[in-house]
């Protein structure tokens, strides 16, 4: 039987079923590095023909990669025998008729961006009624329903802590929305503690310290997520407990998220902590069996997709992490069931299982800068220092760039690990570089080559 050529939106689920399962496997930089901007032009005859970027890229995955992007690919389909890879220029892949599967990857985050709300910062895609409640988050959740009902009077502040994943910032939001919905006259308002600190750096360097202090006192209900950022920040830990102190005073609701209880984060000021130890303190834990079939389920529902039960308990007793883990396995899962069209069996999703365990080697501060010093040959100990020669400012801010782009850590965190520098000078030399990156081919041929260097390390 002659194979069929398949159409766009097949081999665009093929690419993204296999790169989600490359992007498993490898390390985060080398994901972004080799496999951005990647396509399957088509597909006919068994052989995919995998539109890349250039002939770098080209040359890179036909010699380190090739096995591997021919297993994936031939775990989704398995009339699949060959690769030929084919350098496309961005113009061309623009077109019609060239499956953009990295943007659809890549584009979670963005168009998660896309929905926020300017005035509120609220993500209206985090709402109750996806939100699973199960023992583990039980106290949580009643709080918040508490809230609800007499904003600002009960448990104020709530401080809520569990670690990552475990739901924290969409129980959070859902309540910013659901008090916005019932109360149209009630200004919400979310923020993380890093995006504060940051608004209160600039505010003070602008000198509108008095705007900075105004804004946010005018609101009804303030959530601020992730307040263990504060460790440490001292200048931001004053003004918040002002702002605190003025918000608690006129009956104004404010709800706190932290990854750990606060008397576990360093470098906190007594007082905040006796602002927090005063409201309501409620803890999420790691969800239950029983939790995770019903998390397991709702999701499915929610995109349409059905797994046995058989398989929902399989993956509820295997995977025991945090929810964040729960929905990727079952993207995953979907990824592959519409590429089969087909229910998926419990044998596959057994695969799918264990090719999830594999450990994945996460680059350091370190690492980064060990290897992008050696690659231009200076002292490692001259990017912690101030000087401003030319032949060490350009490696450190390329050291700045790749920390920000491939590994997603903050500016203030970069400025600090760095040898104590200001957040606004790493912004700035992260945008020097991407700016260079543009006119600059030298420097482009520069970067790449350091990313494959990360490769081989690992
Ligand atoms: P945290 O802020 O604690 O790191 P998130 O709120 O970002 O965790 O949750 C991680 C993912 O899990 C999100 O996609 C979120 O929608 C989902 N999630 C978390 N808790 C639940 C829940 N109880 N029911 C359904 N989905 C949840
Ligand atoms: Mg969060």
């Amino acid at each position: 039987m002659p194979e069929q050529e398949h159409n766009i939106s097949d081999t665009k689920q093929l690419w993204d079923a296999a790169l989600a399962d490359i992007e498993r496997a490898v390390s985060r930089a080398n994901f972004t590095t080799w496999f951005k901007n990647t396509s399957i032009v088509k597909e006919a005859d068994g052989v995919v023909y995998l539109g890349v970027p250039n002939g770098f890229v080209k040359e890179w995955l036909q010699n380190k990669y090739h096995k591997f992007i021919l297993k994936s690919l031939r775990m989704i389909s398995e009339n699949i025998r060959g690769i030929d890879y084919i350098v496309i220029s961005k113009t061309e892949q623009q077109k019609p008729g060239f499956a953009e599967s990295a943007p659809q990857l890549y584009g979670e985050l963005p168009l998660k961006d896309l929905y926020i709300n300017k005035d509120d910062n609220l993500n209206p895609r985090y709402t109750f009624d996806t939100f699973v409640v199960g023992p583990f988050n039980e106290l949580a959740y009643t709080a918040t329903q508490a809230i609800m009902k007499s904003v600002g009077s009960v448990y104020n502040p709530l401080f809520v802590y569990g670690g990552t994943g475990l739901g924290k910032t969409h129980l959070l939001q859902a309540t910013g929305n659901k008090i916005k919905e019932m109360y149209g006259d009630k200004k919400v308002f979310y923020i993380t503690s890093e995006k504060f600190y940051l608004d209160l750096i600039t505010s003070v360097q602008a000198n509108k310290i008095n705007v900075f202090k105004e804004k946010y006192r005018k609101y009804d209900v303030f959530i601020m997520d992730d307040i263990q950022f504060l460790s440490g920040k001292q200048g931001t830990q004053d003004e918040l407990f002002h702002l605190f102190n003025t918000l608690y005073d006129n009956n104004k609701q404010i709800i706190f998220s932290s990854d750990k209880h606060y008397n576990f984060i360093g470098n906190l000021e007594e007082r905040l902590k006796s602002r927090f130890g005063a409201g309501m303190i409620v803890d999420i834990s790691d969800p239950d069996f029983e939790s995770r079939v019903a998390i397991l389920k709702t999701k499915s529902r929610h995109i349409n997709f059905s797994p046995s039960d058989e398989i929902i308990e399989y993956i509820a007793s295997n995977i025991k992490g945090s929810i964040r883990e729960l929905e990727g396995l079952l993207n995953a899962l979907v990824c592959q069931a519409q590429l089969k069209n087909r229910d998926l069996a419990l044998l596959e999703v057994k695969t799918l299982l264990k090719n999830n365990e594999k450990p994945r080697k996460t680059l350091s501060v370190e690492d980064i800068v060990h290897v992008v010093s050696e690659f231009y040959n200076i002292e490692k100990s001259t990017i912690y220092e101030k000087t401003r020669k030319k032949e060490i400012v350009k490696p450190r801010q390329i050291i700045m760039y790749i920390l920000r782009e491939d590994l997603s850590i903050s500016f203030p965190t970069i400025g600090q690990r760095l040898g104590g520098r200001d957040h606004t000078t790493v912004i700035h030399s992260c945008d020097k570089i991407k700016n260079d990156l543009k006119k600059d081919t030298v420097l482009v041929d520069e970067l790449e080559r350091i990313r494959s260097l990360f490769a081989q390390q690992q």
